[in-house]
C-alpha cells in the first residue's frame, strides 16, 4: 500500500487557507477536512441551546453531538445530528463566539480525535488553527499562511458581502483582530506556526499565486 500523503494548511482568519486547501484537494483528489467547521457548529449549537457560557454543557455537547462533515465540489456541508447548518455555522454570531468555544481544552481534544480519524484512511489536505502543530505535527507538508490583518479584512468583508450580509469593514477587520488575539494567546494549542512549516505571506499574491506557490511545494513531495 502507497503510504498516505497529509498537507496541513494553518494561519489567521482569512488568511487564504480555505480556498487554496480546497483548490488542492479538487486538484490531488485527497479529502479536504475543514476543521474550522467543526468548532464554528458546535459553537453554533451551543449558541442555539442557550449553552455558551457553560463550559461543561459544551464540553458534554461536543461529545453527545453527531457531527459530519461532506465535501463535495468546492463545499463543505456540516450536520448536527443530521441537520443540516452549512450557511448557519457562517454568521457573525457564529464568528464573534467560537474562539471563545474554541479554547475549551475537552472540546479541542474531542474534535482533534475526529480530526486524527480522517488521516487513517485518506490522503488528506486539512485546515485550520493547529493543524500543522497539533493535530498532525508529522504532516508531510506543512503550509503557514499569514496576510495583512487589512487585507484580511477586505477578503472577509467581500465575502460577507457577497452573501449578502450588510456588516462594515471596520467591524469585520475589528472581529478578525479579536479572533487573531484569543487564538493566538490562548492556553491550549495556540495559533502559532510550527518550525518546519513553509511561510507564505499572501498579503499581495492573487488566489492563483498562491495555488502556484503552495502546488510547486506539492509536486516535490509527490514527484
Ligand atoms: O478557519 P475558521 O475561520 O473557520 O475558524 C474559526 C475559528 O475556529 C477560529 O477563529 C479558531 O478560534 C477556531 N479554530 C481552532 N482550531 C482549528 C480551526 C479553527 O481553534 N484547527
Amino acid at each position: 500500500m502507497q503510504k498516505l500523503i497529509i498537507i496541513a494548511i494553518d494561519g489567521p482568519a482569512a488568511s487564504g487557507k480555505s480556498s487554496v486547501a480546497k483548490y488542492l484537494a479538487d486538484k490531488l483528489g485527497y479529502l479536504y477536512v475543514d476543521t474550522g467547521a467543526m468548532y464554528r457548529a458546535i459553537t453554533y449549537y451551543a449558541l442555539e441551546n442557550n449553552i455558551v457560557e457553560n463550559e461543561e454543557a459544551v464540553i458534554e455537547a461536543s461529545k453527545k453531538i453527531d457531527l459530519k462533515l461532506d465535501y463535495k465540489n468546492g463545499l463543505t456541508s456540516v450536520f448536527i445530528n443530521g441537520e443540516d447548518v452549512t450557511e448557519k455555522i457562517r454568521t457573525h454570531e457564529v464568528n464573534a463566539k467560537v474562539s471563545d468555544i474554541s479554547r475549551i481544552k475537552d472540546v479541542r481534544a474531542q474534535l482533534v480525535k475526529l480530526q486524527r480519524e480522517f488521516g487513517k484512511n485518506n490522503n488528506l489536505i486539512v485546515e485550520g488553527r493547529d493543524t500543522t502543530t497539533v493535530v498532525f505535527p508529522n504532516a508531510d507538508l506543512k503550509i503557514f499562511l499569514t496576510a495583512d490583518a487589512k487585507e484580511r479584512a477586505k477578503r472577509r468583508h467581500l465575502e460577507f458581502k457577497n452573501k449578502g450580509t450588510d456588516i462594515s469593514l471596520d467591524e469585520v477587520e475589528k472581529s478578525i483582530l479579536n479572533r487573531d488575539t484569543i487564538d493566538s494567546s490562548r492556553k491550549v494549542s495556540p495559533l502559532t506556526k510550527a518550525e518546519d512549516a513553509i511561510e507564505i505571506d499572501t498579503t499581495d499574491l492573487t488566489i492563483e499565486q498562491e495555488i502556484e506557490k503552495i502546488v510547486s511545494k506539492v509536486n516535490e513531495l509527490t514527484k
